[in-house]
């Protein structure tokens, strides 16, 4: 199976084939398909499977072939929480780097460090935001980040946001989002507090395994 054979732009195929990628793995050729077709997924996969391709590179297809009308000011459209900054650090280098023949921008916030550059960053206009859930709540609390016109959630690690504490955090932010929107959520394991937001959040979900 190749990329292309899913439905990948071109554009994007350019980008994966920079980044040495031949073909799809696993999770990547269960996942693309779903979520290009607007449904949400339930994907149970870990690091290291290529999980984070498989949800990059089909949400930046989908908002580049849905563009906001001209003039519309830029907004958050996909948010993707994640419990680490390591974590998110790579997942934005991912967007950006799969993302890097498209008009779309992808930035990154997490706590520990200064919120000062990051709100500059948010400032520029964001497409598709990467965060860690406390320091987007600070943010959101502040009234510098909306998510009122989100398109797009990815919960990443839900387990492990569980195993971190930061489960309280998650269900903050999942009471801001707009009812409608495409989630996928992705989890190693799935104890019952994941299972329950899965059932809330979800609406009849894809569901993968690796
Ligand atoms: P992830 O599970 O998303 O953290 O990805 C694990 C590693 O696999 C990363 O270094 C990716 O760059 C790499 N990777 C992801 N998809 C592919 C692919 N289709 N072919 C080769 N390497 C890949």
């Amino acid at each position: 199976m190749r990329f292309r054979e899913l439905g990948v732009i071109p554009p994007i195929l350019k980008a994966l084939e920079l980044q040495g990628y031949q073909q799809p793995t696993p999770i990547q050729e269960q996942a693309i398909p779903p979520v290009l077709a607007g449904r949400d997924v339930l994907g149970c996969a870990q690091t290291g499977t290529g999980k984070t391709a498989a949800f990059a590179v089909p949400i930046l297809q989908n908002l580049r072939a849905h563009p906001l009308p001209q003039g519309t000011p830029r907004c958050i459209r996909a948010l993707v929480l994640t419990p680490t900054r390591e974590l998110a650090l790579q997942i934005q280098e991912s967007f950006t780097a799969y993302g890097q023949f498209l008009p779309l921008r992808c930035c990154v916030i997490f706590g520990g460090v200064s919120q000062k550059p990051q709100e500059q960053e948010l400032r520029r206009g964001v497409d598709v935001l990467v965060a860690t859930p406390g320091r987007l709540n600070d943010l959101i609390g502040q009234g510098l980040i909306r998510l009122d016109h989100l398109e797009i959630f990815v919960l990443d690690e839900a387990d492990r946001m569980l195993d971190m504490g930061f489960i309280h955090d998650v269900r903050r932010v999942i009471r801001q989002l707009p009812d409608k929107k495409q989630t996928l959520l992705f989890s190693a394991t799935m104890p019952k507090e994941i299972a329950e937001i899965a059932r809330t959040v979800l609406v009849n979900p894809a569901k993968i395994a690796v």
